[in-house]
C-alpha cells in the first residue's frame, strides 16, 4: 500500500514541479500506470483544483492541514494496511518509512525536572490465587 502512496508523491512532485517537459511527461505517464485509477481519479480532483492530493505524515500530524492523525489512521498506515485519507483535508496520507525508528517518538530533549517520588508501596506481591 505504501508502494502506491511512495508513487504517488513521486508524480505529485513533477506535477508540481517546475520542470516540465516531454522527460517529466513520459515519466508522469509511467507513474500514472503504476497508480490504481480510483486513486488517480482523486488525485486528479484535488489536483484540478490547485491542490496537492497527498500529504506526508510527519509526527503522526498530516502535513497538508496540520492535523493530528487519530491513532487508528496512524497504525492503518504504519501497517500499510491501507489507504487512508486525511479527515482534515480529504488528502492521501503518506508516511514515510523510517527505519529503525520505534512508534513511538521518543522523548522531548527539553531539560526534565526530576523529582524524586518516594517509592510507593509495593503492592503485596500477585496473591497466587492458584
Ligand atoms: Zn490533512
Amino acid at each position: 500500500m505504501n508502494e502506491i502512496m511512495r508513487t504517488l508523491l513521486e508524480l505529485q512532485t513533477l506535477d508540481f514541479g517546475e520542470t516540465q517537459n516531454s522527460k517529466t511527461a513520459a515519466l508522469i505517464a509511467a507513474l500514472r500506470e503504476k497508480v490504481p485509477a480510483q486513486v488517480l481519479g482523486h488525485y486528479d480532483r484535488l489536483r484540478v483544483r490547485g491542490k496537492k492530493g497527498l500529504a506526508v505524515v510527519r509526527n503522526k500530524v498530516c502535513t497538508g492541514c496540520h492535523m493530528g492523525l487519530t491513532l487508528g489512521t496512524f497504525m492503518t498506515l504504519r501497517h500499510g494496511l491501507d489507504l487512508q485519507l486525511c479527515d482534515g483535508c480529504g488528502r492521501y496520507l503518506y508516511l514515510p518509512e523510517e527505519p529503525n525508528t520505534p512508534v513511538e517518538p521518543p522523548a522531548p530533549l527539553k531539560p526534565v525536572k526530576i523529582t524524586r517520588k518516594r517509592k510507593p508501596k509495593t503492592p503485596a506481591a500477585e496473591t497466587s490465587g492458584a
